[in-house]
Order: structure tokens, then C-alpha cells, then sequence
């Protein structure tokens, strides 16, 4: 496999053709931020929070898919950078709980970010779902970054249960016609669960545990949920 050689924020490495800016700047030890991106996903390349830039290049590119090339001169947090990852965070913010997301507190401080920036902005109300005795979703948490709906795709589990539905501003996570979760294709494997990064699929375990229900009885409510979904009650 042929060898490319770049610049990396004033350093140079050699790395395969085919390895991506994200994966060439971690062999420097440099951490691009990053939402959306999981390493053993396909990119979805939605949350535009890895842009780089490009020197050379009119516009920003997302260092989770684009490929290193001979030559080239990349700066990963630029004042250009920085700001797009900042607005990208203050947009997010304006819309979404990210109370839970684990890495957001951290960029925050890092770039400087003022959650209250867009205060005025539209926020995406979500519905919240109890549907089974697995997992709840909480889609006001929901970054939209289609790693659940990757994951029961193609990525792992190819069971298509979850779905994008709505278009623009209004765009969201659903499942066909959207049906309660026992009425789809869903196999309740927690893949989603696993690889969503916001808190917005909880194992239900968790969920009980955070609204104070005991571990002892932890069993006795799944059951009793259980039993509800079964009797329609
Ligand atoms: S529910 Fe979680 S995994 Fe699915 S799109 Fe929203 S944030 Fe991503």
C-alpha cells in the first residue's frame, strides 16, 4: 500500500493512502472533536464538528471522512476551525438537551462556547417513548447524529427498525408509520442503546435507577411493565 505524506498543525506524518485526517492526526496524538463519529461505524458525517481546514480549499472538510492526500497542509483548530465547531455547539444547545452528552462539557470550555447564544432559538420538541420493557428514547436529547439508525441497519444489527422521519428543522428519529417498538422489526439487541452518545436511548434499568426506583425491586417493576405491554394496559 502506498505511503502518503502530509502536515499536520506544523507536523509531518506518514501514513497509508486511504486513512482518513481523523485517523492521521490521532497517530500525532491530536484529538479532533467529534460527535457523530464511531470508530467502528460507517461515517455519517452529519455533525460537521471534526471540520478541519484545508489549506487551499474553499471550504472547511470533516476529517472523519476525508483522505489524507500527498502534500497536503491541514490545520485542526485554526481561528476559522474553532469558530465553525463553536457556532456548530451554540446551534446545538439553542435546540437540544446535551445534558448528558459527555464530551460537550469539555469542548464547551475548550472553544469557548456561550450555550445561551442562541437562547431565542426554536427548541425541538420531542415526544418521549415508554414503549417496551427494554429502553426508553428521549429524542429531546437527540443530536441526530443516525448512529442508532446505522446500528440496526447496515453497521450491525440489518433488523431496520429505526428510521429518519420529517424533513428540515423538523427531521427526527421514528420507526415506520411510527408504530410502538413491539410492533416493529426491532429485535431489542441495545445496539442502538450502546452506540447512541446523548442519553437519549436509555436502558431501562438505568432509566428506573436515575428516577430513584430501588435495585431491589428493579426486577418486580420490568415485570410489571412487561406485564402492562402484554395486556395493553
Ligand atoms: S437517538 Fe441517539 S444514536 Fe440515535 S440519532 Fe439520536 S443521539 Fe444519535
Amino acid at each position: 500500500m502506498s505511503s502518503i505524506t502530509l502536515t499536520i498543525d506544523g507536523q509531518v506524518v506518514r501514513v497509508p493512502a486511504g486513512t482518513t485526517l481523523l485517523q492521521a492526526a490521532e497517530r500525532l496524538g491530536i484529538q479532533i472533536p467529534r460527535l457523530c463519529y464511531h470508530p467502528h461505524m460507517t461515517p455519517p458525517t452529519v455533525c460537521r464538528l471534526c471540520v478541519v481546514e484545508w489549506e487551499g480549499a474553499r471550504t472547511l472538510v470533516p476529517a472523519c471522512v476525508a483522505q489524507v492526500r500527498e502534500g497536503a497542509v491541514i490545520h485542526t483548530a485554526s481561528e476559522r476551525v474553532q469558530r465553525a465547531r463553536r457556532t456548530i455547539l451554540e446551534l446545538l444547545h439553542s435546540a437540544v438537551d446535551l445534558s448528558e452528552t459527555p464530551d460537550v462539557a469539555r469542548y464547551d470550555a475548550e472553544l469557548g462556547v456561550d450555550p445561551q447564544r442562541f437562547v431565542d432559538g426554536v427548541w425541538r420538541e420531542a415526544p418521549f417513548y415508554d414503549d417496551n420493557p427494554f429502553y426508553v428514547r428521549e429524542y429531546e436529547k437527540c443530536i441526530l447524529c443516525w448512529r442508532c439508525v446505522q446500528a440496526c441497519g447496515d453497521d450491525m444489527q440489518f433488523t431496520y427498525a429505526l428510521t429518519l422521519g420529517g424533513r428540515g428543522f423538523h427531521t427526527r428519529i421514528t420507526t415506520f408509520f411510527d408504530a410502538p417498538m413491539p410492533e416493529t422489526t426491532c429485535v431489542f439487541c441495545g445496539n442502538c442503546v450502546g452506540v447512541c452518545p446523548t442519553g437519549a436511548l436509555k436502558g431501562m434499568d438505568e432509566y428506573l435507577l436515575e428516577r430513584g426506583v430501588p435495585m431491589a425491586l428493579l426486577r418486580e417493576e420490568k415485570q410489571r411493565r412487561k406485564g402492562r405491554l402484554e395486556t395493553g394496559r
